[in-house]
Parts: C-alpha cells; sequence; structure tokens
C-alpha cells in the first residue's frame, strides 16, 4: 500500500468540520478519517471512489493526498458522511 493511502477503522469518536471551499484556491486537500468514529457506511466511497475504498474485508482505504480534480468529491463526500468522521484540510 503506498504511503499516503490511509486505513480507517470503526468505531466513535469526535466529528470534525468541514473546511469551507476556499475561494480562488485550488481543490488540493488533505484528507484523514476519525477511525473512533467511521462506522464504514461507505459512502464515501459513492461520492469519491477514486479517494475512498471500503473493501471486500471491511477496511475503509482512502488517498490521503487526493488529486486537485478530486476536491469537489473529496469534500462532498465529507458533507455526506453520516458521522462526520471526515476531516479535510488544505494541503500546503
Ligand atoms: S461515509 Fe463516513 S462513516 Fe461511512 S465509511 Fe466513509 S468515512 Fe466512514
Amino acid at each position: 500500500m503506498p504511503e499516503h493511502v490511509q486505513e480507517a477503522h470503526a468505531p466513535v469518536g469526535f466529528a470534525a468540520p468541514v473546511l469551507p471551499r476556499p475561494v480562488g484556491e485550488p481543490e488540493r486537500l488533505k484528507v484523514s478519517i476519525d477511525n473512533n468514529h467511521c462506522e464504514l457506511f461507505g459512502l464515501c466511497q459513492q461520492e469519491a471512489p477514486t479517494v475512498f475504498d471500503l473493501g471486500p474485508d471491511g477496511r475503509l482505504r482512502y488517498d490521503a493526498n487526493p488529486k486537485a480534480a478530486d476536491g469537489p468529491a473529496v469534500r462532498q463526500a465529507a458533507r455526506v458522511c453520516p458521522m462526520q468522521a471526515i476531516t479535510l484540510r488544505e494541503a500546503r
């Protein structure tokens, strides 16, 4: 597994806020998932399948440094996550 690919595991912790979209900035984001909060619903994978992958082994893998082109889909994934387990930060 590449170094920037992370795994998430259940169960529950704190929700993190999603940053507002920066005006005029590229959608280059860093992704992290609260392993204590993710309940493996897989909605993130539906919204951004190139970034999130809920495998048949029940583990969620994700690209912590997705391409800028995936930014809108990643933001949507964070919005729809019922556990608000996805934290987004601007990549620097
Ligand atoms: S949508 Fe949220 S709770 Fe569901 S698998 Fe993705 S990060 Fe986990």
